[in-house]
């Protein structure tokens, strides 16, 4: 089979599945390109959803292309459909809307979803998760000045809409099960420097606070304590959608294992982004990493490789998170209680330094992106680094790559 010629289908029309249908087109194929999405837009950027969106009534979302633009570059796109079922002997699959679509080779890159709260089903405040275009547009209307707003999860989402709903003049607590926020990130001092963030702006930080349960008035803890709340917002983290590689045999609980060129265990199936499981070569474990910029250029990587390119996917975990006017920016796998501290946290610049055997396995940077360009070679090289020189705030990271 001529690869570049080859009918290729994507499932998952997000940021993975949008961008991968592009570089095949970069990479000269010529072939059916389908993307398929059950959401009922053309694929969109999430991270503003979050941020830009709610902060500002009248922001539009931000799409990839606009429909026309997919057809110009010459990819169906087929919104609002979602895909059933994947019969990998006939090489076809399932649509939703009854018909189906043959395939060579399948990108699989059907990203998260929310996790949710079961004891919050039937609770007569709104309960809003925040995912998707519709989710953001839903719950906008109700960030308003003196709504009280409760938030169930400390970790980037919950802290990006706290952020938002302080910054338009709501009363705001966040509720988070583990004793600091961002536990997910592992950084001490960036868990410090979030909470004491959000206590000056104004909101209830309540640590080791489970739910119970939905109240007339709210949110109903554990220890019994009732939270009032106008709105209720839940971001406890995501789950893979992986129920399609599933009947093929493909997911387990962790998402999709693929190698570095995004190849999963079955001939011509791929997957990428939020979805896929690969060894990190800079931590020495597998990885499910639910970020932008992995989503993005895996997917880039992988789509290469679908067309018989020599292409390699290994960099290592980074994100951003915006709260006020804080940019935050995480690499690798902070998880060290002594972090080397660059900087002052008092000052809202800072970066804190994970190492472990000798190498920096992580490190998280507040307002610092000079600092952070050189983080994320540092954690991508492996290199044997001097802590205490990495201390010093007038060394230069560049002169540890040397
Ligand atoms: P997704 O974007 O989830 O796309 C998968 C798509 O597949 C979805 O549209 C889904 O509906 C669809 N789908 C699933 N199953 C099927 C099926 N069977 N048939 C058809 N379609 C299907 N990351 C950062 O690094 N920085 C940020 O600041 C940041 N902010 C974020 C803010 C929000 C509110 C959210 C939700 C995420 C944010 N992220 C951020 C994370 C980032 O957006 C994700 O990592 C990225 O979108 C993952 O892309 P993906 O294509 O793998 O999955
Ligand atoms: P997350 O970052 O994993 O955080 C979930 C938080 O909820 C954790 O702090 C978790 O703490 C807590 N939690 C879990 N169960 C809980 C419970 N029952 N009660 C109270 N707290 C509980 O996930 P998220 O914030 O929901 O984000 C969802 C997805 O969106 C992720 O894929 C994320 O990457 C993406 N996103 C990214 C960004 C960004 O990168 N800037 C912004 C927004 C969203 P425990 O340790 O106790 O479980």
């Amino acid at each position: 089979m001529d690869l570049l010629e080859s009918r290729i289908v994507i499932v998952g029309a997000g940021q993975a599945g949008a961008r991968a249908a592009e570089a095949l087109r970069a990479a000269g194929h010529r072939g059916a390109v389908t993307l398929i999405g059950d959401e009922p837009h053309p694929p969109y950027e999430r991270p503003q959803l979050s941020k830009k969106m709610l902060l500002d009534q009248q922001a539009d979302a931000a799409f990839i292309r606009t429909t026309q633009e997919w057809s110009d570059l010459g990819v169906t796109l087929r919104t609002g459909t979602r895909v059933v079922t994947i019969d990998l002997g006939q090489r076809k699959l399932a649509l939703s809307g009854g018909d189906d679509v043959g395939f060579d080779r399948l990108l699989i890159a059907t990203g998260t979803r929310p996790r949710r709260l079961a004891a919050l089903e039937g609770a007569t405040i709104a309960v809003h998760y925040l995912r998707g275009i519709d989710d953001a547009l839903t719950l906008r209307p109700q960030l308003v000045e003196g709504h009280r707003v409760a938030l169930v999860g400390g970790g980037v989402i919950g802290l990006e809409v706290a952020a938002a709903a302080l910054s338009r003049g709501c009363k705001v607590t966040i509720i988070e099960r583990a004793d600091h926020l961002l536990p997910q990130i592992g950084s001490p001092s960036l868990s410090r420097f979030a909470h004491d963030m959000f206590v000056k702006r104004g909101a209830a930080v309540l640590c080791k606070a489970e739910l119970s349960d939905h109240h007339a008035s709210g949110l109903m803890l554990a220890d019994g304590r009732v939270v009032d709340a106008d709105v209720i917002v839940v971001g406890i983290g995501v789950e893979p959608a992986g129920e399609l590689a599933q009947q093929i045999g493909l997911a387990g609980v962790q998402g999709i294992r693929v190698d570095a060129r995004g190849a999963t265990e079955c001939d011509n199936i791929f997957a990428a982004g939020d979805v896929a499981e690969q060894w990190s070569a800079c931590h020495d474990r597998w990885l499910r990493l639910e970020n932008w910029a992995n989503a993005q250029n895996q997917a880039i990587a992988t789509a290469r490789a679908m067309v018989g390119l020599d292409s390699r996917y290994e960099a290592p975990s980074w994100f951003w998170s915006d709260q006020f006017d804080a940019n935050i920016q995480v690499v690798g796998h902070p998880a060290c209680a002594n972090e080397i501290i660059r900087g002052d946290a008092g000052s809202a610049r800072f970066s804190a330094i994970s190492v472990r055997d000798g190498e920096v396995v992580g490190a998280v940077s507040v307002n610092n992106a000079k600092d952070m360009a050189m983080l994320r070679r540092l954690v991508a090289s492996r290199k044997k680094v001097d802590p205490a020189a990495l201390a010093n705030p007038n060394f230069d990271l560049k002169r540890a790559l040397a």
